[in-house]
């Protein structure tokens, strides 16, 4: 009873959900296990600066008639004839402390000793004076009621001296900071992956994949933390990260080449940094995305549409050195199909800001629209092949690696689109290699097939020098 309250202040209302449907709790705590709050965090949540209305006395957490729980922190009091005391433990959250809820199965679990007597939050307890652990000291012993041994109601006196010599106010502020630390912390160190069905709608995106999924974090930090834990989006995050550093380590080497290398060295190096930049960006976003879509609907919209820009900008940038190099001695070509493309990709990074474009449904709706970006190379290519003839276009012009990476692309996007294979191998496929993972490492390998055409591109215009003679042009 008591950590199922706790849960319900603590998580998300969809958590509850999940509760109520198995009759269990899923997560954080599955199964409910209440973990014993350390001296130092009671003695934080409780101790009182020295220059409380005593002077010279520390409050300290009142000894509780048994261990003192994470999920049952004391934040309560009820006072008799107006004289609070700790004598009760009650469940509370951030919500609770905020709201003071007071259920009326509370007011049921309230003792009632005397019509005076209320059932307050620590930010409803009236401040009161020394003689109050002395007043109630009495009544417990008229009452039959006293079971402590003198040395811990002396502890107990000191307690509520200490902590009500405090401002109502100051009490609430400082209870309500410690708990909220406190399950932050708990929360983050705890969340378990749950099941595709029970994800709240804006997370649902390939049913496919069963199980394995992370719930929604409350904070960045959080999001940040799973990276390192096992679940749906681990591969997507760690291909992509590994992919953004291996193409900045290696657009870092490029452009610290040795300028006799190029031609026009400065020239050079700005159109295939160009192409870096498109692919760092494109994988930054992804993995970023990836890591921080679980924060919140409104987060995971944000992200969605970079990791969408940055595939455009990952296409735009691969044209640039494609371009500059195959139409090296007919700049005009090469303008002319730059601004297309440019034209193009914004158009992509335009609809990719529409709330719809990121839902389920369109799934195959962006796949064609990146794909369409990248097929809209054929035509420069036909252009190529037709002025300079087949053989010359394979051979200098690297049409066999730009043929792959078209492939590698391509099948990436139609097992993004189609969700294979975990469409044949439902619930086999949530942790490793399903669709988007392969759809993501098939980008990073076409990326570099990319790298590599351009590369020998550019040692062939080096090997040729920057004349354009009828056997050097392309
Ligand atoms: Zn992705």
């Amino acid at each position: 009873m008591r950590a199922t309250s706790l849960a319900k202040l603590l998580l998300p209302s969809w958590v509850e959900s999940v509760q109520h449907r198995n009759g269990q709790i899923l997560t954080p705590h599955h199964p409910p296990r209440p973990v014993p709050l350390p001296p130092k965090v009671l003695s934080q949540l409780f101790v009182q600066p020295a220059t409380t209305l005593n002077p010279g006395v520390v409050a300290e957490a009142p000894p509780p008639s048994r261990p003192l729980k994470a999920d049952s922190l004391l934040v309560s009091c009820v006072g008799q004839s107006g004289n609070p005391s700790w004598t009760e433990e009650r469940q509370a959250g951030p919500k609770a402390q905020r709201s003071h809820p007071m259920s009326p199965r509370d007011k049921e679990e309230t003792p009632t000793s005397g019509s005076s007597t209320s059932h307050l939050s620590t930010a409803e307890c009236p401040a009161h004076n020394g003689a109050v652990p002395q007043e109630e000291k009495r009544m417990n012993e008229e009452s039959g009621r006293e079971t402590e041994g003198e040395e811990q109601e002396e502890e107990e006196r000191a307690s509520d001296e200490g902590f009500m010599g405090m401002t109502p106010l100051l009490q609430a502020h400082h209870a309500m900071e410690k708990m909220e630390e406190f399950v932050h912390k708990v929360w983050e160190g705890r969340w378990r992956v749950i099941p595709h069905d029970v994800l709240p709608d804006w997370l649902k995106d390939n049913d496919f994949l069963l199980h394995g999924h992370r719930p929604p974090m409350p904070s960045f930090r959080a999001c940040f933390k799973s990276i390192f834990r096992i679940h749906t989006e681990t591969g997507n995050i760690w291909t992509h990260l590994l992919g953004c550093l291996f193409f900045l380590c290696l657009g870092l080497m490029y452009m610290f080449r040795p300028n006799m290398s190029f031609v026009a060295p400065v020239q050079e190096k700005v159109v295939i940094g160009v192409f870096f930049l498109g692919a760092i960006l494109c994988l930054s976003f992804s993995w970023l995305f990836h890591t921080v879509y679980c924060h919140s609907e409104g987060v995971s919209k944000v992200f969605s549409k970079l990791d969408y820009s940055g595939i455009a900008f990952l296409i735009m940038g691969s044209f640039v050195p494609w371009l500059y190099y195959s139409f090296y001695c007919t700049p005009q070509s090469c303008y002319i199909y730059l601004m297309i493309v440019c034209v193009l990709g914004m158009a992509a990074i335009f609809v990719s800001q529409c709330d719809f474009f990121a839902t389920p449904q369109y799934r195959g709706v962006r796949a064609g629209v990146f794909v369409g970006l990248g097929l809209s190379g054929v035509v420069p290519t036909l252009h190529f092949v037709i002025s300079e003839g087949l053989i010359k276009a394979t051979t200098i012009g690297q049409m066999g690696w730009l043929f792959l990476m078209a492939t590698l692309y391509i099948t990436g996007a139609c097992l993004y689109a189609a969700r294979i294979p975990e469409r044949f191998f439902p619930g086999k496929c949530d942790i490793w290699f399903h669709s988007h993972q392969l759809f993501h490492i098939l980008v990073v390998a076409g990326a570099f097939v990319h790298f590599h055409g351009v590369s020998n591109l550019q040692e062939f215009r080096f090997t040729a020098g920057g004349s354009c003679t009828a056997d050097g042009a392309l």
